[in-house]
């Protein structure tokens, strides 16, 4: 799938270590429709760069041989924008791989704009989904899903049943 980076080892989006996968695209919308730049997006760095075409099986591979990590989180920019290729990826962990590992996906969409993307994915277990636009200068708080605070006010994680 297309990425934007690899974190192998990551401690700060979960309550376990995580392999972190940047995804390749994001059209901004916490920033438009907040009218601000889209430069106050914290990911717009990724923004800018060249994504990176990977194997799957390659990921999969790397994550599994790492004893540290115990789960994988898809982030931003936005990977809702790539539905089709995580939704692959996920297919292939569950069954290729037969890992049932914890997938965690910040979204920076609300739940009932994904509603249909949503049903596909209750058909894997142990899937977390953190929702929410990223509204810059509010209070951050604990969100106990996920284990670690989180910056704006409307965004939450919830296990999918
Ligand atoms: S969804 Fe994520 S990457 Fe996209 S604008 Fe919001 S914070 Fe930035």
């Amino acid at each position: 799938m297309k990425i934007k980076n690899i974190v192998e080892e990551d401690f700060t989006n979960y309550k376990q270590p995580v392999m972190y996968i940047g995804t390749a695209y994001c059209n901004g919308k916490c920033c438009t429709e907040a009218n601000l730049p889209i430069s106050v997006c914290q990911n717009d760095g990724w923004r800018r760069s060249v994504p990176i075409d990977m194997a799957d099986e390659k990921i999969i591979e790397r994550y599994l041989s790492n004893d540290i990590t115990k789960a994988i989180c898809f982030s931003g920019l936005e990977p809702f924008e790539q539905f089709n290729e995580m939704l692959t990826f996920i297919k292939k962990l569950r069954t290729e791989y037969h890992c049932n590992d914890m997938v965690i996906i910040y979204t920076g969409y609300y739940k009932d704009e994904i509603l249909q993307q949503i049903n596909m994915l209750k058909e894997f277990c142990n899937i977390v989904i953190k929702y929410g636009r990223f509204i810059p200068n509010q209070k951050k708080h604990f969100d106990n899903v996920l284990g670690i605070y989180l910056a704006s006010d409307n965004q939450y994680a919830e296990v999918l049943e």
